[in-house]
C-alpha cells in the first residue's frame, strides 16, 4: 500500500538567523516518521518565503539544493503570516495527504508531529498542537493572548484555547479550509468551522530559537481585532443595546423636565446640558468606528484581491 504524504509547511518572514536550525530539525523529524514507516518518501518541508528583506530566500534555496526533501515557495511580496500559510496550505494540498503547518522560530515542540501522525492515522482529519504552558513567553504576551481568547469566547467565536498555527490537517480538510474565500484571513477561527474529526496533541513552547518576534505589538493588536471583526457581529449588537439603553435615559430626563417646568424651577443645568452632549457625541462616534469597522472589511471582500502571487516555486 502506498503511504501517505506529509508536508510540513513553514511561512518564513526574515528567518536567516533561525533556519537552518529550523531545516535540521524538521529534516530529522522527517526521517524519523519516513523510517517509522508513518509517512511516505515523497514526503517534503515547503517553505514559504513571505517577502523576507535578509537572506531568508538565498538560504531556502541553498537548502533546495542541498536536500531533495527541501521544496519552497518564494511569495512576490509580504502578504503576512496567514495569507503565507495559507499559500503554502495550497500548494501542498495538491500534492500531499497529510500538512502540517509550524512557525519557523522552533517554538513548538517538533517531536509531537509522530503523535498528530498518528492521530491522522486513526481517523482524523484536524489535529491541533495545543500549548501545555507559556512560561517562556513574557508576561505580557502570556496575559494578552489569555484576555484575547476569553474576550473571543464570549464573542462566540469558536477557537481552541493556546493553539497556535501548529496543527495537522487532511487534505480533505484543506480543500474545504479553502472553499472559505475570505481576506481577512483569521485561520484560528476558521479551522474549527471546517468541522470533521479532531482531536489534541499537547507540548510545552519554549523560546524563540533565535531571531527576534515578527509580531510587535501593533501587528499583535491588528490581529486581534481582525480576529473579532471577522467573526461577530456582537460589537454591532452592544451598539444596538447601548441605544436601547440611550433611550431609555432620555425619557427618564423627559419626566425629570416636565416635573421642573410645571413647578416653576425650569432654567436650571447648563452644566448637565453640555455633559450630556459631550457624552452622547462620544458615544455616537464610538458607534460609527465600529460600523465603520464592518464597512471596511465589505470594502475589502468585495474587491476580491488574489491572496498572493506566487513568484517561483522549487517543487521536486
Ligand atoms: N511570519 C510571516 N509573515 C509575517 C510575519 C511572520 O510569514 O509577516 C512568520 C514567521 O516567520 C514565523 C511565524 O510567521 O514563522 C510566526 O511569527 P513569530 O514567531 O514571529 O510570531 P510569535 O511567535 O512571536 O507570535
Ligand atoms: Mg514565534
Amino acid at each position: 500500500m502506498k503511504k501517505d504524504v506529509l508536508y510540513i509547511v513553514v511561512p518564513c518572514y526574515n528567518e536567516q538567523e533561525v533556519l537552518p536550525l529550523t531545516t535540521e530539525r524538521l529534516r530529522d523529524q522527517l526521517k524519523t516518521m519516513v523510517d517509522a514507516g508513518l509517512v511516505g518518501e515523497e514526503s517534503r518541508i515547503l517553505y514559504v518565503n513571505d517577502g523576507s528583506t535578509d537572506s531568508t530566500w538565498q538560504l531556502i534555496e541553498g537548502f533546495t539544493g542541498q536536500h531533495q526533501e527541501v521544496c519552497a515557495v518564494k511569495l512576490a511580496g509580504n502578504v503576512g503570516h496567514q495569507n503565507a500559510l495559507m499559500a503554502g496550505l495550497e500548494v501542498a494540498a495538491e500534492r500531499a495527504d497529510i500538512i502540517i503547518s509550524i512557525d519557523a522560530d522552533l517554538q513548538d515542540d517538533v517531536s509531537v508531529m509522530t503523535e498528530m501522525v498518528n492521530k491522522y492515522h486513526q481517523g482524523c482529519d484536524i489535529v491541533y498542537g495545543v500549548r501545555r504552558q507559556r512560561k517562556t513567553d513574557t508576561w505580557f504576551k502570556r496575559n494578552s493572548a489569555k484576555a484575547f481568547y476569553k474576550l473571543m469566547r464570549r464573542l462566540g467565536v469558536k477557537s481552541i484555547y493556546n493553539h497556535a498555527d501548529y496543527r495537522l490537517m487532511s487534505r480533505r480538510a484543506v480543500n474545504q479550509l479553502m472553499k472559505y474565500r475570505e481576506r481577512n484571513l483569521f485561520l484560528r477561527g476558521i479551522v474549527p468551522l471546517v468541522g470533521y474529526r479532531t482531536d489534541s496533541v499537547y507540548y510545552d513552547r519554549t523560546e524563540r530559537a533565535a531571531g527576534e518576534s515578527k509580531y510587535p505589538l501593533s501587528k499583535m493588536l491588528s490581529f486581534a481585532v481582525n480576529g473579532i471583526t471577522s467573526f461577530s457581529i456582537k460589537p454591532v449588537r452592544m451598539v444596538l443595546s447601548l441605544g436601547v439603553i440611550f433611550t431609555l435615559v432620555a425619557l427618564g430626563i423627559l419626566v425629570y423636565v416636565l416635573i421642573a417646568y410645571f413647578s416653576g424651577r425650569a432654567v436650571s443645568g447648563w452644566a448637565s446640558l453640555i455633559l450630556s452632549l459631550w457624552f452622547i457625541g462620544g458615544c455616537v462616534l464610538i458607534g460609527l468606528g465600529i460600523v465603520g469597522e464592518y464597512i471596511g472589511k465589505i470594502y475589502i471582500e468585495v474587491k476580491d484581491r488574489p491572496r498572493y502571487n506566487v513568484e517561483r516555486q522549487i517543487l521536486q
